[in-house]
């Protein structure tokens, strides 16, 4: 062999870092102080979109920097622009405080870097999402022999359990398409219902327009006469109703439809259950969530979000389904370069192949805490709710704009109700919210979300947070009258001066 080719072999070469036990080492005592500080520091960053571009490295690295330099960058470029989610006064949206359990299982899921498409590839992984689809089915009071899948959030475990309702009702469409029926499907969710329906329905090929939007009562929750009147005025117009969608916890007002109501039309007329239970599914852990969730049990599927009101980190979302068989037969997946099949083959039970093991996060941190713990949290999280709520009724500023069923509270601030203010009207009144809240942000003490309840706007303050005080509820109550008052005197007009 000639000596010159020898010499420029390239050396054999691994990703394997020099200090990995040092490295992580590192990186465990990053998000620990994080996590330490989490109220240190504004809850959302001020920086613009322009600003966070400017500072973090974005050039395609053909030479690497190592892993010091580039664990120093998110120290200094990344880390500093990252929103304080789990801040006690953090209470937008649904997006929970991650439990610390919960980080120490993400980290281990990582590490353990599982591929439970097949058993073979995570038998470990396998069990545990068996164990914890077990947990919820026991939670929600399914029978023997129902099935599961834990995927990455409510938005992909609604689409889960309507692909499944499609399937169970139209077979043929999973072979023959969509023009194989000779009937248009239609499925039935309240005017308060989640857009992942809408957006699974457009993405199933159902059409978004399918979608029958039920109208729901000043508390929110779907009215079920509306709903029996829209199913029989659908078959007489010549649709094929099959599915009727039950929410769980709404996303703006938190409210629960009658779920038996629901149940008993779907009995009646042969139509598939599906409840959205992304937030309000953790509230069966406590007896008023038990007794205003009564009728879940009858569902044909159910979404539960683990990463909303259990305190799981992000991501983790999971579908639970009454019958394990309608599942399988709707997800089977056969392929040689698989290899031999296992019943408990993960590849059966969803849409997805690769993915990773998240039931770990859910099992490690309900082994730390146990579920006595995080239901007496929620029930404090909902009492807290209920604080800001009453503070709002007692106060002539503040006009309530739905009831508290769960732990979300909606309210609006009414500066017409002050002597001498300018005169603020509805459309005004509206942006005044919306200011308000722009004014929390800017100040640092906190994060929340505006809610829009039957056309009208107002702030949204919504507690999944293990880390909130009621005092946390007290100062936000006061910041935000202070902040309104401010905003009054400037008189509309003044608004967005
Ligand atoms: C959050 C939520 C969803 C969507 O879940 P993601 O995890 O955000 O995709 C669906 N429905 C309800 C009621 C929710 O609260």
């Amino acid at each position: 062999m000639p000596e010159a080719e020898t010499t420029t072999m390239p050396p054999f070469e691994t990703l394997d870092l020099d200090d990995l036990h040092g490295d992580l080492t590192r990186v465990a005592g990053m998000i620990a102080d994080r996590i330490a500080h989490i109220a240190d520091a504004p809850v959302v960053h001020p920086a613009s979109h322009d600003a966070i571009v400017a500072a973090i490295p974005g050039d395609l690295p053909v030479e690497g920097i190592g892993v010091d330099a580039a664990l120093q960058e998110v120290a200094d470029h990344v880390a500093p622009f990252a929103t304080r989610i789990g801040h006690p006064r953090f209470l937008a949206w649904i997006t929970t405080s991650p439990a610390p359990a919960g980080t120490i299982g993400d980290v281990l899921c990582t590490g353990l870097n599982q591929a439970p498409l097949s058993f073979k590839g995570g038998p470990a992984a396998t069990v545990l999402e068996e164990i914890v689809l077990g947990w919820f089915h026991r939670l929600l009071g399914f029978p023997e022999g129902a099935g599961g899948t834990i995927v990455s959030g409510g938005t992909m475990a609604n689409l889960m359990g309507l692909t499944v309702a499609r399937h169970a009702h139209f077979p043929e469409v999973g072979t023959r398409g969509l023009c194989a029926l000779d009937k248009t499907p239609v499925l039935y969710v309240s005017d308060q219902g989640h857009m992942s329906i809408e957006r699974s329905a457009a993405l199933l090929g159902l059409g978004s327009e399918n979608v029958r939007a039920i109208p729901s009562d000043a508390a929110c929750r779907i009215i079920p006469e509306a709903l029996r009147e829209r199913i029989r005025a659908d078959r007489a117009a010549g649709f094929a109703p099959f599915c009727v969608v039950g929410q769980a916890g709404t996303v703006t007002a938190g409210a629960v439809d009658p779920l038996d109501a629901l149940a008993d039309i779907c009995a009646d007329e042969g139509l598939w259950l599906h409840v959205d239970a992304a937030y309000g599914g953790a509230a069966l852990l406590t007896q008023h969530g038990r007794s205003l969730l009564h009728g879940i049990e009858r569902a044909d599927s159910v979404c539960v979000d683990p990463h909303k009101w259990f305190f799981i980190p992000l991501e983790c979302g999971c579908t639970l389904f009454r019958d394990r068989t309608v599942q399988t037969d709707t997800f089977k997946a056969k392929a040689a370069y698989l290899g031999q099949e296992s019943p408990h083959d993960l590849k059966n039970t969803t849409f997805i192949l690769s993915r990773a093991n998240r039931a770990l996060k859910v099992w490690f941190a309900f082994r730390t805490y146990g579920t006595a713990k995080l239901a007496r949290i929620i029930e404090r999280n909902m009492a807290q709710a209920r604080l800001f709520h009453d503070l709002c009724t007692e106060s002539p500023e503040w006009q309530v704009l739905a009831p508290v069923a769960l732990s979300i509270a909606c309210a609006r601030f009414v500066p017409s109700a002050m002597a001498g203010a300018p005169h603020w009207d509805e459309a005004a009144t509206d942006r005044l919210q919306v200011a308000l809240l722009q004014r929390l942000e800017q100040s640092g003490e906190g994060f929340l979300t505006p809610a829009l309840v039957r056309g009208r706007a107002g702030v949204r303050l919504c507690v999944a947070n293990h880390r909130t005080t009621d005092d946390d509820i007290r100062m936000l109550f006061d910041l935000m009258s202070r902040f309104g008052r401010e905003l009054a005197a400037l008189g509309p007009e003044g608004l967005h001066a």
